[in-house]
């Protein structure tokens, strides 16, 4: 098998190799090498990047017989039979916080609530473990944080030893093994033991922080978002910006957003009551301006009114003020972004069949609806034909009441 240079030293970002097989890998020109400090994505852990004499290498995985591959945007030139590679140092490193922050904060679940760690994703942004308990309380997730950020100032050494399978037996792995043979075993000082191939920081201090961003309920179980190292502290940043901006949009210090956010949440219920009640008054105004200027129909009051800039839901109140007066029909429409609709309504004491009525005139226009007898509601007309719709149900009206 090919050398794999990070299980010696996960520091080493710089090496040369023998250039052993030059493939095309998943429709990517692709190369197998002598020896390499590349890590394939496996266990969790994401890819290396970097380059091989200056040919980007942008993924990298394990191949069938167990091979690293290096996929490139482009061949090694022909005959090239040794090459410089050079992982990106800051991703590595990136991946080395969060792994080994991982393994420390999965044996601190285990040790404080008895909960072991089933799986663990590495993402771009958030990383997760999730937990074989009941979902976690705020207080149980706060204590964790505590204890797992004490192991990080702790500095303890981090090491990674091969064992063979008699020697693992006497090993306490927090998890079995799912292969039998050599393991590697990475510990961290006298906490951790897990079989992992992965790449770690030398001691725990370089994890930094480890911070718990929120659970959530997977399946049953606790999945625990997290972050380690710089990424804890860019996300700190992160937050701390939009802390910032919030409080700036409420002319405010940071510590007053909660107080500041409850103050307008109360003020706008009021103003929300408020505007209902002008709304309603509103509506009262108009139904009694509309029902002076209506046209008597033998002994109806018929009003046939398109609405141009109001809401549907607008029209739909004033139609129910309207008919709240005996012996009326309201025939109202209006209009948004080029589409009219329609509602018509009428009082109690009327016989006029609406909803009929409103079938009836759309079909003429091409539109629809239908309702009850006394309101009913329909669409699908161009806008500037609302006047046209309300004169033929007009005259509609104006027919029955004189037959
Ligand atoms: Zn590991």
């Amino acid at each position: 098998m090919d050398e794999r240079l990070y299980y010696e030293d996960a520091y080493l970002t710089r090496f040369s190799a023998q250039v052993m097989e030059r493939l095309t890998h998943e429709e990517q020109p692709a190369v197998r090498l002598s020896r390499s400090a590349f890590y394939p994505t496996s266990g969790g852990q994401p890819h290396d990047t970097g380059g091989l004499d200056g040919t980007a290498v942008v993924d990298v995985q394990v191949g069938a017989d167990g091979a690293v591959l290096h996929l490139l945007t482009e061949p090694l030139p022909d005959g090239t039979e040794s090459v410089r590679g050079e992982i990106d140092w800051t991703r590595r490193y990136d991946h080395m916080q969060q792994h080994s922050g991982q393994h420390l904060l999965s044996q601190v679940f285990y040790r404080r609530l008895g909960l072991e760690t089933v799986s663990v994703h590495f993402g771009d942004a958030l990383n997760t473990v999730d937990l074989n308990g009941p979902p976690l309380s705020a207080a149980q997730l706060a204590d964790v944080e505590t204890a797992a950020n004490g192991m990080v100032w702790k500095n303890r050494p981090i090491r990674a030893y091969w064992v063979d399978e008699e020697e693992r037996a006497k090993v306490p792995l927090r998890r079995a093994p799912a292969v039998a043979g050599a393991t590697r075993i990475v510990e961290i000082d006298k906490f951790d033991w897990s079989a992992c191939g992965g790449t770690h920081v030398r001691r725990t201090g370089e994890i930094g922080l480890i911070s718990l961003v929120r659970v959530e309920k997977h399946r049953g179980r606790s999945r625990v978002h997290f972050v380690c190292g710089g990424r804890a502290l860019a996300d700190a940043a992160r937050r701390r910006g939009l802390l910032a901006e919030t409080a700036g949009l409420l002319d405010g210090g940071v510590d007053d957003v909660p107080e500041l956010v409850s103050k307008q949440q109360k003020a706008l219920k009021g103003a929300e009551r408020e505007l209902k009640a002008l709304r309603e008054e509103l509506v009262g105004y108009q139904a009694r301006e509309l029902l002076a200027a209506a046209e008597i129909v033998g002994n109806l009051r018929l009003v046939a009114e398109a609405l141009n800039d109001s809401e549907p839901a607008a029209v739909q109140r004033l139609a129910r003020a309207l008919i709240a007066e005996p012996g009326v029909v309201a025939l109202l429409g209006c209009a948004q972004r080029g589409k009219g609709t329609v509602v018509f309504a009428r009082s109690e004491d009327c016989s006029t069949h609406v909803g009929s009525l409103l079938r009836d005139t759309l079909k003429q226009f091409g539109g629809g609806g239908g309702g009850r007898p006394d309101f009913a509601q329909g669409g699908g007309v161009a806008a500037e034909r609302l006047e046209a719709v309300l004169d033929t149900a007009a005259e509609a009206v104006r027919r029955e009441v004189s037959s």
